[in-house]
């Protein structure tokens, strides 16, 4: 995504450790136990050979486990230039926030290789990968019961497999081999709806935001999903998706954005057909019947309800907080406000909907995969037929009591029995729904923080009483 000049000096973890530091004051912990919750607990530096043609090339990559006050520690892979350090460090820690706010009862870790995908082929990316994935095991640093990997920008499924083979080559008879990462493809250990999760993750979360009727007049907006303007920075897999679910809900998408630039159109863009024209186009820049903008952070700076940054971090900065005019912002990826930023769009009264909340879809659905796996068994596999057969019989008796049939589509639709997912669909729904109700639940009871405190609160509350079961008392 677009680059900005505040990113050579600007530290991520240092801005999540501030993020922790505003919730933690209003909390009455011991110094040493906040700070053991906050700091990462192992941090894995590694360099590695990969044959790249006719040379070698040194890769540099991390794997960071935040918290192990929960195992396994969860959380993605991301392939970028951008990785170093202190990025794999922050990200992974909001992987333990987040698992705590969603109740997914993991610790948070986080990996990445600095590379560019885009310059290798598929070979190059396999052996990049299964190499990363040994130096995983060489270290323990891999494993369903110790440390599990997922789909990060830049990662997809295919990625997910290689790591799932090159781990069970070497897991050879472990039983559950197959959980040692998630986000595979459904044919090899997937399961259902893992793709969009984050995605609707989101959308179940910024609707949820939006039912709060006296929580919408106070940003002076109606209340209700229905004709919300949005505008969505990033059309990976979790803008694309994003924008998907927006649409079937009835929201107005009036601005895309990518890296090469962005498009606006009052009345509404076809999220699908502009993925369609970017694919054969090779860019988002002129779509039919809409307006490019310049850059793509034009767009964040558009007139609109709602804002979905989608893409990478450090998006809203200092420089560019002051021009925002969104109402709300919800935060799809990681850590797309800054700290610094933040401070000014709170005063503006701009609601920001965190990531450590909003983006959670995806390692929840992430737990239900891993779930899956140790059980052996799809979702509905054993109950489908027989509550389907039950749902028969009472239409049946219904029919008989008021003398009437239900049409066939009628009985298909109220008969059928559930699918992995519909479970998938329904675990999330709940899981998001409860959890926005947690954190406001928060915002309301600390008054004068704003939703990202009160989510850190959320989770440093849940940690710290999973130390005391550690017998670290707090
Ligand atoms: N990479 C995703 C995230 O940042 C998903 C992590 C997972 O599924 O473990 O939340």
């Amino acid at each position: 995504m677009a680059s900005n000049s505040s990113e050579t000096t600007h530290s991520f973890f240092a801005d999540v450790c501030k993020y922790f530091d505003n919730a933690a004051r209003h909390l009455d912990l011991p110094e040493g136990l906040k700070n053991q919750i906050k700091e990462c607990n192992s941090v894995y530096s590694m360099k590695f050979p990969v044959r790249i043609g006719e040379g070698i090339e040194v890769i540099e990559a991390y794997r960071v486990e935040h918290s192990h006050h929960r195992l396994p520690t969860k959380g993605g892979i991301r392939y970028a230039m951008s990785v170093n350090q202190d990025e794999v460090m922050a990200l992974a820690s909001l992987m333990t926030y987040k698992c705590a706010i969603v109740n997914v009862p993991f610790g948070g870790a986080k990996g990445g290789i600095k590379i560019d995908p885009k310059q290798y082929n598929v070979d190059q990316l396999e052996r990049i990968t299964r190499r990363y994935t040994t130096e995983l095991i060489k270290k323990n640093f891999i494993g369903p019961a110790t440390d599990v990997p997922a789909p990060d920008y830049g990662t997809g499924e295919r990625e997910m497999s290689w790591i799932m083979d090159t781990y069970a080559t070497f897991a050879n008879g472990q039983i559950d081999a197959m959980g040692c990462v998630t986000g595979k493809p459904v044919s090899n250990g997937g399961i259902n709806g893992r793709r969009e999760a984050t995605g609707l993750g989101v959308y179940y979360g910024i609707r949820e935001a939006c039912n709060y009727a006296e929580d919408m007049q106070k940003l002076g907006l109606t209340p209700g999903f229905k004709g919300k303007r949005c505008v969505i920075q990033g059309l990976g897999n979790v803008g694309y998706h994003t924008a998907k679910f927006f649409h079937e809900g009835g929201a107005k998408i009036i601005a895309l954005a990518e890296y090469e630039g962005a498009i606006y159109n009052e009345d509404g863009l076809d999220y699908e057909a502009v993925f369609q024209h970017r694919k054969a186009t090779g860019s988002i820049l002129n779509f039919p019947g809409a307006t490019n903008l310049a850059s793509s952070n034009d767009a964040l700076e558009l007139d609109c309800d709602i804002l979905i940054p989608a893409a990478l971090e450090n998006q809203i900065h200092a420089e560019n907080a002051d021009r925002i005019k969104a109402k709300i912002i919800g935060e799809a990826a990681n850590g797309p406000v800054t700290a610094e930023a933040e401070e000014i769009l709170d005063k503006k009264g701009i609601m920001i909907i965190p990531d450590i909340y909003l983006n959670a879809g995806g390692v929840t659905v992430s737990y239900f995969e891993w779930l899956k796996n140790l059980s052996h068994v799809r979702f509905g596999r054993l109950g489908k037929r027989f509550e389907e057969k039950m749902n028969n019989e009472i239409l049946s008796a219904i029919e008989s009591q008021i003398g009437k049939p239900f049409t066939e589509s009628q009985r298909k639709s109220i008969a059928r029995g559930a699918d992995e997912v519909d479970f998938v669909y329904s675990g999330l729904e709940e899981t998001m729904i409860e959890a926005y109700a947690e954190v406001r639940d928060t915002y309301m009871e600390f008054p004068g923080i704003n939703m990202r405190t009160a989510a850190f609160i959320v989770a440093i509350r849940k940690i710290a009483v999973s130390y005391g079961s550690m017998g670290i008392f707090p």
